[in-house]
């Protein structure tokens, strides 16, 4: 593949991850949704997804792949699922912190104030 930008042959080769690859907007709170864009195909061995780049430019370029097997829907369901999990999770553990650091206020707001140190 030429480099879009300074027309150089670019170097084929993949990126590699432990979880499928999605390409997500920018402003979306969830890492896996309807509108995500799988980069890697689902697979129990291995996510990677074709690429290629450019060291002059410092560019990667990673194609959408076509495929949308059943096997690939339910790797992305299952994605959603646990993405869903994890926000869910997050958004718990912040508001626990809150709640503490509500309870510390009250407990120091109620403390003499000549206990104080
Ligand atoms: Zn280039």
């Amino acid at each position: 593949m030429e480099c879009p930008y300074c027309k150089k042959e670019m170097k084929h080769g993949r990126v590699d991850s432990r979880n499928i690859l999605y390409w997500t907007e920018k402003n979306k709170i969830e890492s896996v949704s309807e509108e995500s864009v799988r980069l890697s195909k689902w697979s129990l061995l291995s996510t990677s997804a074709d690429a290629w780049y450019c060291p002059d430019c410092r560019t990667v370029i990673v194609p959408v792949p076509e495929i949308e097997d059943p096997l690939d829907r339910l790797g992305r369901s299952w994605d959603e699922f646990t993405g869903r999990l994890r926000t869910a999770h997050e958004t718990r553990t912040a508001q626990r912190a809150e709640e503490k650091r509500e309870k510390r206020r009250e407990k120091r707001r109620k403390k003499d104030p000549w206990e104080m140190e």
